[in-house]
């Protein structure tokens, strides 16, 4: 036995902390300079990615020179969304006791499944699931599932209350499927965001059988045009419109929609968290009044990525509509993860959700989610002192800007993100092709609002 093999090897680097100091020097490195970064990488950033289309290689590589592989040719070309002036998508930043706290966490490396497999994990679940109920004012018993992110987290959602409407209709989908299930009906909104439109195309419910409710000029769905729902309807509504942060009238529907025995989900990737405000809490008045939520902690809460979030009032509901057995699988008198997520393994992400919710406290999330929102405010100001337009009211992080024609409007989004001073994507609202600006990060400051009225100016001028 004197052959040396790839364990010997492994072995041999599993107590070189060389190679640990190695990442966390680079991983420091970049956090020192990330704010001097181009928001997006330069072109021979990317061009330098070519490094890593190689042959897959035949024997094992020296790990120090896959960290400096990655160092020297991934760190370049990442976005720095970590910095104050990306404005992409809705990327949050990144909290930094929850980014250290998922360093230990990775070097735990724990499987979240069952209590059996990792205690802590479960002990730190059980924690979050209670904090985010009460600082959400959901219902009491509201079952979290930590899945990757809003998608997963909707998917999880509209499982549950799919099987929930079957089940009371006498109909079991876990053992008939759907074949011959008595129909239930799906309403939602028309600026639903393209994620539920995918939970609903793999959960067998379609999506050329919707009914589509119009929604006013913010986005908001028209309460007005709701068909009647009754307790076969599954409805989805919005915390948050992901153009213009719009929230739906809860209040409004949620009550109706809980009487007549319908089952409502809530997608508030990035908006669910106003309820943690005392003084934006107001937009989501009656939501606690539905029946699942969606949430990311990666978005408004800058957790690190991924975390995303479902809640659900039926927590049977929820773990009949995920639920696995296998003789091997020990259920505990404890939390088990696995009950209320599609996956069975899973990363121990509850461990970034649980600091960053110790690092901001309370007054933290609140002063975070109002912050976010007054820079939004601010920066819809600016630009519109510069002559441009901006689409929507600004209830939330979302801005969205137009110029005096649409061909103005392509180049200004254009030189902007060429520009390397900040990044924003571009959206359709109400027809017209727009710039959509999400302020996500905390680490946003004036300064870097001012810098980027200035880039767009600067891009108009070029156009
Ligand atoms: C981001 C977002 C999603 C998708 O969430 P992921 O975390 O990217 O899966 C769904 N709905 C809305 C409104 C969003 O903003």
């Amino acid at each position: 036995m004197a052959l040396k093999t790839v364990s010997d090897h492994f072995r041999q680097h599993a107590e070189d902390w060389t190679l640990f100091e190695q990442a966390k020097d680079y991983a420091l490195d970049y956090m020192r300079t990330v704010l001097d970064r181009p928001v997006f990488p330069e072109k021979n950033a990317i061009e330098g990615l070519e490094a890593f289309r190689s042959k897959l290689p035949e024997d094992p590589v020296d790990p120090h020179e896959i960290l400096t592989k990655l160092n020297r040719f991934g760190s370049p070309a990442t976005v720095a969304q970590t910095g104050g002036r990306y404005f992409g998508f809705v990327n949050g930043g990144v909290i930094p006791a929850a980014l250290a706290a998922k360093w230990l966490g990775d070097a735990w490396d724990q499987n979240a499944a069952l209590y059996v497999i990792s205690p802590v994990m479960s002990v730190l679940e059980e924690i979050c699931e209670e904090w985010l109920v009460d600082l959400l004012g959901l219902p009491e018993n509201t079952a979290a599932g930590f899945v990757g992110g809003s998608s997963t987290a909707t998917l999880c959602g509209l499982a549950a209350g799919r099987d929930y409407l079957l089940r009371r209709q006498g109909w079991d989908v876990n053992g008939q499927g759907l074949f011959g299930a008595p129909p239930i009906r799906v309403v939602l909104g028309e600026g639903a965001h393209s994620t539920v439109y995918k939970a609903l195309s793999i959960l067998g419910l379609g999506k050329d059988r919707l009914i589509k409710v119009p929604e006013d000029d913010q986005g908001r769905i028209r309460a007005d045009s709701l068909p009647e729902l009754d307790d076969k309807t599954l409805l989805i509504l919005q915390a948050g419109n992901v153009n213009s942060g719009a929230f739906d009238p809860f209040a409004e529907i949620c009550g109706n929609a809980r009487a007549a025995g319908a089952w409502t989900h809530i997608d508030g990737a990035f908006g669910l968290w106003a309820a943690a405000s005392p003084k934006l809490q107001s937009l989501t008045d009656g939501y606690s009044q539905a029946d699942s939520w969606s949430v990311d902690a990666h978005k408004t809460l800058n957790a690190p990525y991924d975390n995303g979030i479902i809640l659900c009032r039926h927590r049977e509901a929820l773990a009949q509509a995920l639920h696995m057995t296998g003789s091997y699988i020990v259920y505990s008198q404890n939390r088990d993860g696995m009950l209320y997520t599609p996956d069975m393994s899973r990363r121990g992400r509850a461990v970034e959700l649980w600091a960053s919710l110790m690092a901001l406290g309370r007054s933290g999330t609140a002063e975070l989610v109002e912050d976010l929102h007054q820079k939004a405010q601010y920066l819809a100001m600016s630009l519109e002192k510069e002559g441009f337009q901006i689409r929507n009211e600004v209830c939330f992080n979302q801005v969205l800007v137009s110029c005096d024609n649409s061909d103005i409007t392509n180049k200004v989004l254009d030189n902007i993100q060429q520009s390397g001073e900040c990044w924003c994507g571009p959206a359709q609202w109400k027809g017209e092709k727009i710039i959509r600006i999400s302020v996500c990060s905390y680490r946003t400051t004036k300064t870097d609002l001012d810098r980027t009225v200035t880039a767009f100016v600067k891009a108009r001028q070029e156009s």
